[in-house]
């Protein structure tokens, strides 16, 4: 689960790390008020508004804005509340903006790139860090990868304090005492907190020899919600594609993807197996969706409604393993479902498992419109064959 970079200042603050300090709002009517409010209790005229989107690359996309006066910080905050911020990880649609942080401006003397993360490829967390930090992170990556040093975090086989040194002499911080201390802090951030990802890029060196966290973007691992009783109250839904939330309050695993055969599957596995083979026979999956173990004739309902509420759906292949539930119910479950909702595209069910032949005699014999398959082979040559 993204945070927005308020909430994830909230985080690191609450574990000691220093961080450029501000007030977030989302009514209009507050702006005048909070942004005197930062300028009072910072001690600051000049302040940064920033837009809080799930969203990095604000800055170059108008989303975050120094302004030197009160009057500058009002009409940038009127701007930026409500725009639409096209950035290059919005997609080209952008993301409307909710809600400001407005932040004490620094006098930065020098961004450092910043990240924690876990690699798979060791089993350890890693550090990323570069001297070259800011905006053009991904051109440093891309064109100095050498600018960019990692350093791994394992029980028994790396220590903390190691990577600390190593990252602290690559920065070129090991003059200032603090530095070590803040990076243990964050590191305890990170692993207290779940996350998947914490970045703060930029991390900075003040013109008077501070290091502060400006920025800050983290991910969270759902799983672990249950035992994060502050960091699940920052769940934004209006961040969310509308799709994917509505499968997620009828406990069904969605994910929209841009291609036009929608896929009804139980079980992870199962369901990228289907994505496969649906592109090795030239098609594109619409979305990824897994039912769970229990398809009943609610949950393929539900399935047929979220599937159908993409408009680039042109057929439907449904590949369900009837394990602990019989084919022949679900194949009843799909010919009520599709009477119930009056369906106008093709559908393709494959049902295997227990009482396999009695689905295919139930959906063969139906008056409905359906086709069914035996292998997975069979079912998504005929899905893909609707539509290409
Ligand atoms: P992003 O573009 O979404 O990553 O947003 P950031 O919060 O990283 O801000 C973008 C850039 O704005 C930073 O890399 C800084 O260069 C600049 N910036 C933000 N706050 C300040 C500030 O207080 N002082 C100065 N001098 N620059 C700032
Ligand atoms: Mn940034």
């Amino acid at each position: 689960m993204k945070i927005h970079e308020f909430q994830a200042k909230v985080i690191l603050e609450n574990h000691g790390v220093p961080i450029q300090r501000g007030y977030s709002l989302t009514d209009e009517n507050e702006i005048e008020k909070t942004i005197k409010k930062v300028q009072n209790d910072f001690n600051t005229e000049a302040v940064v508004v920033k837009a809080q989107i799930h969203a990095g690359g604000r800055g170059k996309g108008g989303g975050v804005k120094f302004c030197n006066t009160y009057e500058k910080a009002l009409e940038s905050a009127k701007n930026i509340l409500g725009m639409n911020l096209i950035t290059h990880q919005t997609g080209e649609e952008g993301k409307i903006v909710n809600q400001l942080l407005i932040t004490e401006a620094l006098n930065i003397k020098k961004e450092f790139y910043f990240a924690l993360m876990f690699d798979r490829s060791k089993n350890a967390d890693v550090f990323i860090v570069s001297t070259e930090g800011g905006v053009d992170i991904e051109e440093v990556a891309e064109k100095t990868p050498d600018k960019i040093v990692k350093a791994w975090v394992k029980e028994d086989m790396y220590p903390l304090s190691k990577a600390i040194d190593t990252i602290v002499d690559s920065l070129g911080l090991s003059s200032f005492d603090e530095a070590k201390e803040i990076f243990r802090k964050i590191f305890e951030c990170y692993t207290e907190s779940d996350c998947n990802l914490l970045e703060i890029n930029p991390l900075v060196l003040t013109e008077d020899d501070k290091i502060i966290a400006l920025d800050a973007k983290v991910d969270i691992d759902s799983n672990a919600l249950f035992r994060q009783d502050l960091i699940s109250t920052f769940h934004d839904k209006s961040e969310e594609d509308p799709l994917e939330l509505k499968a997620s309050e009828y406990g069904l695993n969605y994910i929209k993807l841009d291609g036009n055969v929608g896929c009804m599957v139980n079980g992870a596995g199962l369901a990228m197996a289907t994505m496969d083979i649906i592109k090795h026979y030239g098609g594109e999956p619409a979305n990824f969706l897994d039912v769970g173990g229990a398809a009943n004739v609610e949950t393929i309902k539900n399935g047929f409604k979220i599937i159908l509420s993409d408009p680039n759906v042109k057929s439907i292949l449904i590949n369900i393993f009837g394990g602990i539930v019989r084919c022949d119910r679900v194949a009843n479950g799909v010919i009520q479902a599709v009477k119930e909702l009056n369906l106008n595209v093709g559908v393709v069910v494959r049902l295997q498992g227990t009482n396999a032949l009695q689905a295919k005699k139930i959906l063969d014999e139906s008056d409905i419109d359906l086709i069914s398959a035996e292998t997975i082979d069979e079912a998504a040559k005929k899905a893909v064959g609707m539509v290409i």
